[in-house]
């Protein structure tokens, strides 16, 4: 399957499928005078002989790994990879391939994105979480005081998603993932919604995730199409996302995934929405999806909500002091609304109590 993704530079091909990463040749241009394969420690044991073995022995092929993990997002991993790229010679006709999961992908574009101005690269997501992060352009390194500080908007030429590289994936980093599918099938379709909820992320079927990544990337890219840097609607892609930027930071980064933080923040979004706009979202079901699938709800009753709200002013994406939050009126039909800090106070004490 693929999904064509239109952006201001150019358009480039989402591919999806089982055992892509065996037949790198078919879809990489012969072009490119030499390839890096940028990759973390954890992903190269599963996968970077597979996809060394399977590109054209005509072209150089040099790799880079960094350790795995978020804290691989830094200026002294960009440096030496930047290191890397002088060290083997790449010149503005080589390649960059990142192999791994968000985490590689944002580092890797970021380090495409500056040496010799921009050379291309090409994404090789291996977590569920990446078909949110593979596709968009946005890139970035963390900064020690905040994550994304630092990074551009920029393009991969291709991403080339092998389906069959999830089956190593932890549990955690499988609900993580699916925190980001939910709310993808949340801002855009209510069947679609529905049928998750029903369903169990242990009995997930290949078949089942490969439409569930491809239909993410649809709704990720259409949303992304239409406002690239952010000026109106990509705000909807923040679903969740306020509180569950309060919550990583607040427990420290590590303490639990991105996807499952914005998972809880999924449930927050929805208590608002039904509470203070009236609105009828299934709270409930999704509750017992989220107890079901071992979403670390619990984390609600660790966190303060006045230090959660001082954290959601302190977000990048706070302008003067006050707290926008992307809610939904029903299903597939998202708004962003202000809220007052009163409010949010007592509606987050509501859930925690609820929860406990
Ligand atoms: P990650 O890349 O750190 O991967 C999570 C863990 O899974 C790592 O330990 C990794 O080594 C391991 N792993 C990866 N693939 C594996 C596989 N196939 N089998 C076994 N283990 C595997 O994290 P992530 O959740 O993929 O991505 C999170 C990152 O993505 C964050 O840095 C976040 O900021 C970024 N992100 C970016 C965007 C964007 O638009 N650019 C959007 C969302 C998230
Ligand atoms: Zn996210």
């Amino acid at each position: 399957a693929s999904v064509t993704v239109r952006s201001s530079s150019h358009d480039y091909e989402v591919l999806i499928g089982k055992g892509l990463r065996h037949n790198l040749v078919e879809f990489i241009s012969s072009g490119y005078t030499s390839i890096l394969v940028i990759t973390d420690s954890t992903v190269k044991d599963h996968y970077l002989q597979d996809v060394k073995e399977s590109l054209s022995e005509a072209t150089p092929v040099f790799t880079a790994v960094v350790p795995a993990g978020e804290s691989s997002k830094s200026m002294v991993r960009y440096e030496e990879l930047l290191d890397s790229c002088v060290d083997v010679k790449l010149d503005r006709k080589s390649l960059i391939i990142a192999l791994g999961g968000g985490m590689i992908g944002d580092l890797a574009g970021f380090v495409a994105s500056t040496y010799l101005r921009g050379i291309d690269y090409i994404q090789m997501p291996t977590t569920i979480l990446a078909h949110d992060s593979s596709v968009g352009g946005k890139v970035a390194i963390n900064h020690p005081k905040g994550k994304n500080l630092i990074g551009s908007f920029y393009h991969p030429v291709k991403v080339i998603y092998d389906i069959e590289t999830m089956e190593t994936l932890p549990e955690s980093e499988i609900r993580s993932g699916y925190g980001e599918v939910i709310k993808h099938a949340f801002l855009s379709d209510e069947d679609w919604a529905h049928r998750l909820l029903k369903g169990k992320l242990s009995e997930l079927s290949v078949k089942q995730l490969e439409s569930d990544i491809m239909k993410g990337i649809q709704v990720k890219a259409s949303i992304v199409e239409k406002d690239e840097r952010e000026a109106g609607i990509r705000k909807y892609l923040n679903l969740g996302h306020t509180l569950a930027h309060a919550i990583e930071a607040e427990l420290g980064y590590g303490e639990i995934t991105h996807g499952e933080a914005v998972a809880v923040g999924l449930l927050f979004m929805m208590k608002l929405s039904n509470e203070l706009k009236g609105a009828q979202l299934p709270i409930q079901a999704y509750k017992e999806w989220l107890d079901d699938n071992n979403y670390p709800v619990s984390v609600l009753t660790r966190i303060r909500p006045d230090r959660m709200l001082e954290r959601m002013m302190l977000d990048k994406k706070t302008l003067r002091r006050k707290i926008n939050f992307v809610l939904l009126h029903e299903l597939s039909d998202p708004y962003v609304v202000e809220i007052e800090e009163a409010q949010l106070l007592e509606q987050m004490s509501l859930l925690i109590n609820e929860v406990s």
